[in-house]
């Protein structure tokens, strides 16, 4: 097999995935019976340029990209939808949670399909999002007028053509009260060849609009990734990350820390850190808050503001996301704040 070879197109590398047990069982060293029965339930999806990845020797990409038996041990806690997406969801295709932004599940296929994914359930289907549902997104949103912000989700957006993504964005431009685009993806790192000079030209005319790319490990973050982004800054968009904490990949300060400067030399502004949701499949992933903590509070000493996302956990049953801070203050008083600063050292704030 050759990797991500210079003249295939992006839909041609989606097109020759490893996808089935055999293929993914000839090209690593896995036991096909056992990724057979993983993807029995949850589909797997390894592009050409991600199989590279792994080729190169990245232990964090096979981690998130190839079937591992533990995602057949269920536990009590883990739920298929413990955030409650389908009970806030007024038509299909759209979660409504917050007043003011809506998330609209506009694809449900990726350019490959990560293990810990929150909705590991759901992607994957053979059937495309069906025209009508968009329409009834599109329609939803033209007659909520608190809707001021519309994040195109999935899935990721960027499996559909230019062509198709292009005249949605344009659609929902056209609906007055919305005020700003937003897109969530995968792509940049997964299959940078998606991002097109034409592509990035194509989405800066619906500014205010700004993408959020998921980056999980410096090993994603390639000379193409990297040149994916850059195409994608040139065209004026705003750049975000989002990083969810894994068990095995990246729980560390120190691979937190490359991530986070690597990120912001590719002008990718970190976002989110998202501690991993209890869904069901995933216990291997999990980690305890106090690691996601003990992250923030290292990035704190050694990388600026700019390079620090906020760490959130996403309450069950639909409460939302919620920021999770390492906790500075030791002791408050009426006068005084006892704090301590990076370095550990303890000062008195006069109140
Ligand atoms: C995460 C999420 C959003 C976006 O939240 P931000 O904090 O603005 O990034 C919107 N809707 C739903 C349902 C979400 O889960
Ligand atoms: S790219 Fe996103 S939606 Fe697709 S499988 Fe990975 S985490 Fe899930």
């Amino acid at each position: 097999m050759t990797f991500a070879s210079p003249g295939l197109s992006w839909q041609e590398m989606i097109a020759q995935s490893l996808c089935k047990a055999r293929d993914l069982a000839a090209h690593l060293n896995v036991n096909e019976h056992l990724v057979s029965r993983v993807m029995d339930q949850y589909p797997a999806r390894i592009n050409a340029y991600a199989l590279g990845l792994i080729a190169d020797g990245s232990r964090a990409v096979f981690r998130q990209l190839v079937p591992d038996a533990a995602e057949l041990e269920e536990t009590s806690l883990a739920d298929a939808d413990p955030l409650c997406e389908q009970k806030q969801s007024p038509v299909p295709g759209i979660v409504h949670r917050y007043p003011d932004r809506v998330l609209f599940l506009v694809s449900g296929q990726c350019a490959v399909y990560c293990r810990h994914c929150m909705r590991k359930r759901e992607v994957g289907g053979r059937d495309p999002v069906s025209p009508e549902t968009i329409e009834a997104g599109i329609d939803y949103i033209a007659r909520t007028p608190g809707v001021k912000e519309v994040i195109l989700s999935g899935g990721d957006p960027l499996m559909l053509e230019d062509d198709r993504l292009f005249s949605i964005l344009a659609r929902i431009r056209g609906i007055c009260h919305v005020e700003c685009l937003r897109i969530h993806t995968r792509m940049p790192g997964m299959l940078p060849r998606r991002i097109t000079p034409d592509f990035a030209r194509g989405l800066a005319r619906f500014h205010p609009l700004f993408v959020n790319i998921q980056f999980n490990h410096p090993d994603e973050l390639t000379p193409a990734a990297r040149s994916a982004c850059a195409l994608m800054a040139d065209a004026g968009i705003p750049l975000g990350s989002q990083t969810v904490l894994l068990a095995g990949v990246n729980d560390s300060p120190a691979v937190m820390t490359e991530l986070m400067r690597k990120l912001l030399t590719a002008r990718v502004r970190p976002y989110y850190l998202h501690h991993p949701d209890p869904i069901r499949g995933t216990a291997h992933f999990r980690v305890p808050a106090k690691t996601g903590l003990a992250v923030i509070e290292a990035l704190r000493g050694r990388i600026g503001g700019m390079g620090i996302p906020h760490y959130m956990i996403d309450l069950p049953g639909g409460g939302g996301k919620v920021p999770l801070l390492p906790e500075h203050v030791i002791q408050r008083s009426e006068k005084e704040l006892i704090v301590y600063n990076f370095e550990k050292k303890i000062y008195t704030y006069p109140l």
